[in-house]
Formats: structure tokens, C-alpha cells, sequence
């Protein structure tokens, strides 16, 4: 049977995403998956809202075909008007999360074996989304403010490229953000070789210290950056609600390729969306994500320079969700992650090797701070720190 598969299949099959959930063994610490901390949802005020929803219209399950969405696209507008980033609400849709938008941009501008850059590690899922389309990958490498655009420019003058994927703050996996100096030069870039930008926000508004940057999007003045935001680390996951910003062409003919993805957006998640930031007070809430999460930063921190040896190396995110470890290139992480899972370990995380499209990288791994215990932190780097050490010694 697997030979009538589309050749999309083989490919996408191994993007080694289950690794992102975590696992169901009491015992394990799993620093794996990006999931917000579940005791910061806002559970009372987003039943509160859904329980509006249902109860004020007459067919709330009905098929709404859009008409929905206009005044939560009016709140996004105005949330990122608040953050610098003009956009008018006609040209934001509603996505089921950033996951969706990934997915349409692809399908919207990759054919097979077309130009795409990304950085190098990167957002698993946007590999996911990405190989279903078969592009030709190129791979630009990460530094402490963001993508060595040295490489990106050798690549635009010797390749064709149609997109480039980038992920300015805390990216997902190295939880660095992007210099002012390098977003200016891209957009550069981008307008001197002709090629589109995918910038991927979701952890913008998760900042725990430091100046906010301004977005790719707001420094474009070719209607070249398609931005990509959600509300599922800032509010809830499960909501699968987010948004996605681009200019004419590209926007209508994104929202001709949703439709044939899905219709719509759920109705019910967008209301309630619409009714939660309507009656209550998302920059209060953002202040309280941002102070619990900058305690769970800190005690990572703490714990990594406490108890890691010499030769790993770790990013000190200002914002997000992740740390990035580093050890020496013939240290394998995988390896060390499979001797971690043995009992006497029990810590995980995400290795390298499907972080990369070309998945020879190995001593690289993801550590996510946001949906553990501070004891769960200072455990499992003391456990990682165990087997990084005696996976040295072999
Ligand atoms: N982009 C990045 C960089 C992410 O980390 C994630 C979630 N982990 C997504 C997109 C998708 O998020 P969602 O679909 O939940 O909005």
C-alpha cells in the first residue's frame, strides 16, 4: 500500500514530530515540548466568554462563512497597531494557530524543489509543514542575533530562492532574538534579490527583559513580509487560533487556499476570542505570563550554570520558551537522550538532529522551560548534566 502514498508522505514521515509531546511516565522530566504552563491559561474568563458565545446568538453552530471574524481581525489590527505594526483588519485572517498559516504559505508559493530558506536549528513543525511540499532546502546558521546574513547573501546570489523563514524573537529552538541591524538588512535583502519573507511571532509578546525590536513586517515597505502571530502561548493552545498578515495578491489567493482547507475557523473560538479581549485585560494577563515565566527562566539559567560541565554551552533567552545546549561536535545527543531515557535519567529534550532539514546535526538540543516546576528544573539539568558527562566519558 505505502507505494501509492504521494512521494509528500515519505518525507514528511520523518520530521520526527511526536517528539514535541511530552511523555506519560510520572517519573520523567521532559523539558521537550514548546506548551505553555497550564495553571497560567485564563480558564475562568475564556469559559466565561465561550458561555456568552453560545447562549447570545441564535445558530452559534451554525456554519458562520467568515462573517465571524471581523471584529477579532479589528482587535488583532489594534494589537499590533499597539506594538508598532500597522495593518489594516482586511488583510489579517484568522488561522487555526501559526501551524495553518505555515502550511498555506507553502502551499502557496512552493513547488517542488523551490528555493526556501530557513534557519538552522528550526521550528520543527515548520519543517513539518514545509517538507509536504518538497522544496529545496537551504539552511542558514544561527548566531546570538539571529541569522548569519553573511550566508544568507551567498545563497540569494547563487541560488533562486522564493521564501525565507525566519523566527526574529525567541526562536524556536535557540530562544535568541534578531538585532535591529540584522531586520533591517534582511528586508533589505529580501527587496535587493526579489524573494518573500515568512516571519513566525508567535512568543513576541513573551519578553522578559530588554527593549522589543520592531517586526520584520513593520520595516517592509514592498508589501514582502507575510507575518504570522497566535494566541496559542499567550492565551491558550487549544483555542488553535492565530493569524497570518500579507499583503494584496498574496492575501486573497492564501485565502482562496484556506477555504480549501477548511471553510473556515472555528466560529465559536473566534467569538470567544473577540468577547475575552473585549471584557477583559490582555496586557494585564501578558504581565503575568511574563513574570511567571521569567522565574522559570531564571532557575533554568540558574541550574544550567549550576550543574552543567565546562564544555556545554547554553543561549540566555530574554523572552520565549527555550534554551539552546551546545556541546562538542562528537558528543551526540541523541545518543545522550537515549541513555536518558533509561530509568536512572528520566529527563528529555529535543536533539538536534530533526532541527536541521538536513538532519546530520547532533550535538544540539532544545530545553524547554515553560511547562515545568522549578524542582523539575533543577532536577532534570542536574540529570542531563549527569548523562552529558558520562556520555563524554565514552
Ligand atoms: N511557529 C512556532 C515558531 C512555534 O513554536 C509554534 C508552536 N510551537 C507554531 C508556529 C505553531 O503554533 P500554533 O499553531 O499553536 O499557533
Amino acid at each position: 500500500m505505502t507505494e501509492e502514498f504521494a512521494s509528500r508522505v515519505s518525507i514528511t514521515s520523518k520530521s520526527g514530530l511526536n517528539a514535541i509531546y511530552p511523555s506519560h511516565d510520572p517519573e520523567m522530566i521532559s523539558f521537550t515540548g514548546g506548551f505553555p504552563d497550564a495553571s497560567l491559561f485564563p480558564t475562568k474568563e475564556l469559559g466565561d466568554s465561550f458561555q456568552n458565545v453560545i447562549s447570545g446568538k441564535q445558530t452559534p453552530f451554525q456554519y458562520q462563512i467568515g462573517e465571524e471574524s471581523e471584529p477579532l481581525r479589528n482587535q488583532i489590527s489594534q494589537l499590533l497597531a499597539a506594538d508598532g505594526t500597522q495593518v489594516d483588519a482586511s488583510k489579517i485572517m484568522v488561522t487555526q494557530g501559526a501551524q495553518q498559516g505555515l502550511d498555506l504559505v507553502a502551499k502557496l508559493l512552493i513547488n517542488k524543489g523551490d528555493g526556501l530558506v530557513v534557519e538552522g536549528p528550526t521550528y520543527i513543525g515548520a519543517l513539518a509543514a514545509f517538507d509536504a511540499y518538497e522544496p529545496t532546502y537551504y539552511t542558514v546558521g544561527m548566531e546570538e542575533d539571529g541569522m548569519n546574513l553573511v550566508d544568507l547573501k551567498k545563497i540569494l546570489i547563487q541560488q533562486h530562492v522564493k521564501l525565507i523563514y525566519t523566527i526574529p524573537d525567541f526562536q524556536n529552538p535557540t530562544g535568541t532574538v534578531m538585532s535591529l541591524a540584522k531586520r533591517k538588512q534582511l528586508v533589505e535583502l529580501a527587496n535587493r534579490y526579489d524573494v518573500l519573507l515568512l516571519e513566525d511571532a508567535p512568543y513576541r509578546w513573551l519578553r522578559y527583559e530588554g527593549e522589543s525590536l520592531p517586526t520584520l513586517k513593520s520595516l517592509d515597505t514592498q508589501d514582502r513580509v507575510i507575518q504570522l502571530g497566535s494566541f496559542s502561548k499567550i492565551l491558550a493552545p487549544a483555542l488553535r487560533l492565530g493569524w497570518l498578515t500579507a499583503g494584496n495578491d498574496l492575501f486573497e489567493r492564501l485565502q482562496e487556499l484556506k477555504g480549501g482547507s477548511d471553510l473556515e475557523t472555528s466560529s465559536l473560538m473566534i467569538q470567544t476570542v473577540d468577547y475575552y479581549l473585549t471584557h477583559y485585560d490582555l496586557n494585564e494577563h501578558l504581565g503575568k505570563l511574563q513574570k511567571s515565566y521569567q522565574v522559570k527562566r531564571n532557575a533554568m539559567m540558574n541550574a544550567m550554570e549550576r550543574y552543567l560541565p565546562d564544555f556545554a554551552h547554553y543561549t540566555k533567552p530574554q523572552g520565549g520558551f527555550f534554551t539552546w545546549l551546545t556541546v562538542p561536535e562528537d558528543l551526540d545527543l541523541e545518543k545522550v537522550q537515549n541513555n536518558q531515557l533509561k530509568p536512572s535519567f528520566h529527563v528529555m529534550m529535543i536533539p538536534s538532529t530533526n532541527l536541521f532539514p538536513d538532519k546530520t546535526h547532533r550535538n544540539g538540543a532544545r530545553i524547554s522551560f515553560s511547562n515545568v516546576t522549578l524542582s523539575q528544573i533543577d532536577l532534570g539539568i542536574q540529570r542531563l548534566s549527569n548523562g552529558l558527562s558520562s556520555g563524554y566519558q565514552k
